[in-house]
Order: structure tokens, then C-alpha cells, then sequence
């Protein structure tokens, strides 16, 4: 184990981090720990305890009981307060939280990209709200005589999390809230690139008042404990955020039980510029959306398309706008853009910025990794690609990466033909002063979410989802609300 500093948060004091099941930390039945790194020195940063499949089975028994009894008998009002008291605990302890996530996966822990106290707050809040706005119906009927006929509702029962390396710390939340507010309990199963910060919030949790068994945190292989919680025929639901091709293994995983999923995949979003677009406003903004996280999104904009009139200026804009980022440590003030997960990640960003130039897109900016004393982490300079087209691998395929690839269009139709033509569908962006080109764009775009004149914006009560192999089933609002409860009608004669 290197350099535990003394600053990093007491969470790290024992490294070797156990399972969490019932409200207890316990060691997986089979032993064996893998090791998580500091992306930004390449440092061993803990070891997590290597869960299988009967530590999963273990842990959805506990969520079982914990369902079936004391969880059971919280009324809405609650569980409402479960959840406040889990956000006065939240604010307290969100220097450690943010520091956590920060060493394990390299977000700027200062700095505007830092993500908010008051954004994590507003999801919580959220959910705690739609604790007590659950309710059936009742609906008049024509049958003959005298049928009272109802609609109720009820919570569906375990849900298996399987939480992203990119942000587990609020990803975590879209599966937490929606739980706590309509009486499910979890199985979380965080990445194995990140899971601390997933890890400590369920200690908090249980402090907070949340029963032991509602929340339990399995860590491991997606090979061994993710699959095995994707299969297990006691688990009601799958919420699952990560990569298309292991969205597909967990819908043929889901088969058995016949469990209800809510996907949210990859992505090769548009974000798409008009000339008569703010350019003060359109190029940070662009930049951001494919920058910012060191473009570990799902929805980052990086099929940048540009009205030909300000294609030169605007590429210039974007390379500029890149080049001025601070790319460092994720703990030091002053820094915007912290490193990639992991080497593996790295290998896989410059093996799309070896690609770009072979297939004839010109380098404008970036594409090498950082050397000299960020030499040992896995930092990547922001990159800019022009001359695209959109059949180019760098177009086509997820890079997950600060890889923008700029391709230019003339007229509206041909951007929305462009735009559409992936099999992606999960964010968009469009940047004009023109309210006719604006709902053009927002009625013809195949995705989610057309943000306009911004990008990136998220709120609870909209949320957010995929289309086409993005992904299906909403996050946030009240339809993702719907997926955590059954439907039961009841005829009453
Ligand atoms: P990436 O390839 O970028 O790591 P993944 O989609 O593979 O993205 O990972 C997202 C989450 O899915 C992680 O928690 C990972 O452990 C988990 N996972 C990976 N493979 C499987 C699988 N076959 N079944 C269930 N979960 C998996």
C-alpha cells in the first residue's frame, strides 16, 4: 500500500475495505481482494474485498427480510424523514465524500467542475418529496352491478444497482432515492475502478436511520458479483448504468426472472452549432460538454457539428478554449480536468487518437498524454479533431474520453441527418439565436434530452433517459418513480 496520507479522509485508515451486508462490514465467503488505484499517481488506493455469487445471494436475503419486515412497516412520511436525515448527514460529511471520489476517480475536488453540495441535496430532497406523493387511483367502470374497481400501488421489491466508475458518488443517488421513496430495498454492486465512495454512504445510511438490509453494497468483478446480481432470481429490478455491450449481457442475464431493467448505455451525442449562434456562450459550452469529467460521460457532446460560415473559427474557439484548461492533480485548487479511470481507459482514448489521423481527420489540439510529474497517472490533454466525417470511428464509437471530433454541415436537414445517423440516442445539444431552428432540432432529434443553448443540465424532477441502443427506462422524475413501484388492480364486487 503507498503514501496513505494522514489527509486523506479516516474512511482510508484501514485500506482493506470489506462488504457490507445488513448493516455489517463482513468478509466474502471465498476471500480475496482487488486492488482500486489513484488514477492520478497509478497508486494502489485500497483493496476491495472481492465479492461472488453467494455474497450477492447473501446480500439479496438480507434485502428480503429487511423488504418484508421492519422497511415494510415505515409509513411514506417515514421514509421521508430517513431521507432528510440522510441529507443533514450528506452536507456533513461531503468534504470526505468528495475527497473519497476524488482520490479513487480523479474528479477535480475544487473548482466550478467539483460536483455541488446543493446538487446532491436538491436529488435527495427530491426523492424525499415523492415519498409521500405515491398513490393509487380510482377508476369508474361499466361493468354491471356494483364493482368498486382500484389501482394500487406497491413497491416492486429488491433492486440490484450496478453503478459506473464515472460518478458513483451521485449515480449512486438515482438508485438510492427512488428505493428509500417507494419502500424497496438494494443490492448495490459499485465498479470495481470506484467504489469507495458507494461503500462509506451506506455506513451513513444505516446512521441516518435507514434499517440494516436495505442498502447493501457488494463490491467485485462485474464478471462475478455484477453478473451474478443481474441473474438472481430474487431480485425484482436491475437499474444499470454503464457500457451498451454489458447492458446487453445484463438483458439476456435478466431473462430468468423475467426482472424489470432501466438501462442507461453509451452514447455519441450531437451537439450541434449554428452560425447564428452566441459563440461566446456556444464555445465553452461545447468544450464543457465534452470535457468536463475528462469526458467520462455518457452524454458528453463529442460529434461537434458546425455551420460551415464558422466551421475555421470555430474549431479555433474549441481548440483554445482546451488548450487554457487546467488538466493536474484532482486535489489541487485551480485544477478543472483531473485524469482517466485507468490505464485500460488511457490505452483505449489514445487508441481512438492514433485512429482519428488514420482515417483522415486532422489533429487540431491535444491527443498526447501528460508526462513530467503527471507522469505516473493517466492524464490525457484535451483534443480537438477537425475534417471529420461522421463514418469515422472517432464519430461512431464511445471514446470516453476529452476527444471532440468537429464535422461540418451546411443547411439544418443535412445536421439532423447527421445527428440521427448513430445507433446512440442519449444526449444532444443545439446552439442558435433562432427559435425556428431551435424546434426543429428539439422535435427531430432521435435522443433523451435536447439541451438548447446549454448542455449538460440535469435536474431531478425532468430526468433523463436513452433512446434507441442508449438505453430504455427513465432516471428522475416521475416515471422512474412508476419503475420501482408493481401495479395491482383490485375489483371489488
Ligand atoms: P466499463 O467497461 O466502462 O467499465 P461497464 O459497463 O463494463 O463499463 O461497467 C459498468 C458496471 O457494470 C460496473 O459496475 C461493472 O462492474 C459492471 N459489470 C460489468 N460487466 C458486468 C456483467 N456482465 N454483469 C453485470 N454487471 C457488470
Amino acid at each position: 500500500m503507498n503514501n496513505i496520507s494522514s489527509d486523506y479522509p479516516a474512511f482510508l485508515a484501514n485500506p482493506e475495505k470489506q462488504i457490507f451486508i445488513d448493516g455489517q462490514w463482513v468478509a466474502p465467503l471465498e476471500g480475496g481482494f482487488i486492488p482500486t488505484h489513484n488514477p492520478a499517481t497509478g497508486e494502489v488506493l485500497a483493496q476491495l474485498a472481492r465479492g461472488r455469487a453467494a455474497d450477492v445471494d447473501r446480500a439479496v436475503i438480507s434485502a428480503r427480510r429487511a423488504f418484508e419486515g421492519p422497511w415494510s412497516r415505515f409509513t411514506p412520511a417515514q421514509r421521508q424523514q430517513v431521507i432528510m436525515r440522510f441529507v443533514e448527514l450528506l452536507e456533513r460529511h461531503y468534504e470526505e465524500l468528495t475527497m473519497l471520489e476524488s482520490l479513487d476517480m480523479g474528479a477535480p475536488l475544487h473548482g466550478r467542475l467539483r460536483p455541488a453540495k446543493g446538487g446532491f441535496v436538491q436529488t435527495l430532497l427530491y426523492y424525499a418529496s415523492q415519498a409521500r406523493s405515491i398513490h393509487g387511483e380510482t377508476i369508474p367502470n361499466s361493468l354491471p352491478g356494483n364493482v368498486t374497481t382500484l389501482i394500487l400501488k406497491a413497491p416492486v421489491g429488491v433492486v440490484g444497482g450496478i453503478i459506473p466508475w464515472n460518478a458513483p458518488l451521485f449515480g449512486q443517488f438515482n438508485v438510492i432515492g427512488p428505493v428509500l421513496a417507494t419502500g424497496c430495498t438494494a443490492v448495490l454492486k459499485p465498479a470495481e475502478d470506484a467504489s469507495l465512495s458507494v461503500l462509506r454512504t451506506a455506513e451513513l445510511l444505516v446512521e441516518a436511520g435507514v434499517p440494516p438490509g436495505v442498502v447493501n453494497v457488494v463490491t467485485g468483478l462485474g464478471s462475478e458479483a455484477g453478473a451474478a446480481l443481474a441473474a438472481h432470481r430474487d431480485v425484482n429490478r436491475v437499474a444499470f448504468t454503464g457500457s451498451t455491450a454489458t447492458g446487453r449481457e445484463i438483458i439476456k442475464a435478466s431473462a430468468g426472472n423475467i426482472k424489470r431493467l432501466q438501462l442507461e448505455l453509451g452514447g455519441k451525442s450531437p451537439d450541434i452549432v449554428f452560425a447564428d449562434a452566441d459563440l461566446e456562450r456556444a464555445v465553452p459550452g461545447v468544450a464543457m460538454g465534452v470535457y468536463s469529467n475528462s469526458g467520462q460521460i455518457c452524454f458528453a457532446g463529442t460529434r461537434v457539428f458546425v455551420q460551415r460560415s464558422i466551421y475555421e473559427q470555430f474549431i479555433d474557439g474549441l481548440a483554445a478554449y482546451g488548450r487554457s484548461l487546467k488538466v493536474g492533480d484532482p486535489l489541487a485548487v485551480g485544477t478543472q480536468l483531473g485524469p482517466l479511470i485507468s490505464q485500460r481507459q488511457l490505452d483505449q482514448v489514445l487508441g481512438y487518437v492514433a485512429k482519428g489521423p488514420q482515417e483522415g481527420a486532422a489533429l487540431v489540439s491535444g491527443g498526447k498524454r501528460l508526462g513530467g510529474p503527471l507522469a505516473g497517472g493517466y492524464f490525457v490533454e484535451p483534443t480537438v479533431f477537425g475534417n471529420v466525417t461522421n463514418t469515422m470511428t472517432i464519430a461512431r464509437e464511445e471514446i470516453f474520453g476529452p476527444v471532440a471530433s468537429v464535422i461540418p454541415f451546411d443547411t439544418a436537414d443535412e445536421a439532423l441527418t447527421l445527428a440521427n445517423a448513430t445507433d446512440y440516442g442519449l444526449g444532444s445539444g443545439v446552439w442558435s439565436s433562432n427559435l425556428g431552428t431551435v424546434m426543429k432540432m428539439v422535435h427531430g432529434i432521435q435522443a433523451g434530452t435536447v439541451w438548447v443553448n446549454c448542455y449538460g443540465l440535469l435536474d431531478p424532477a425532468v430526468g433523463f433517459g436513452g433512446w434507441k441502443q442508449s438505453g430504455y427506462g427513465w432516471k428522475g422524475g416521475t416515471a422512474q418513480i412508476e419503475g420501482y413501484l408493481a401495479q395491482k388492480a383490485a375489483y371489488i364486487a
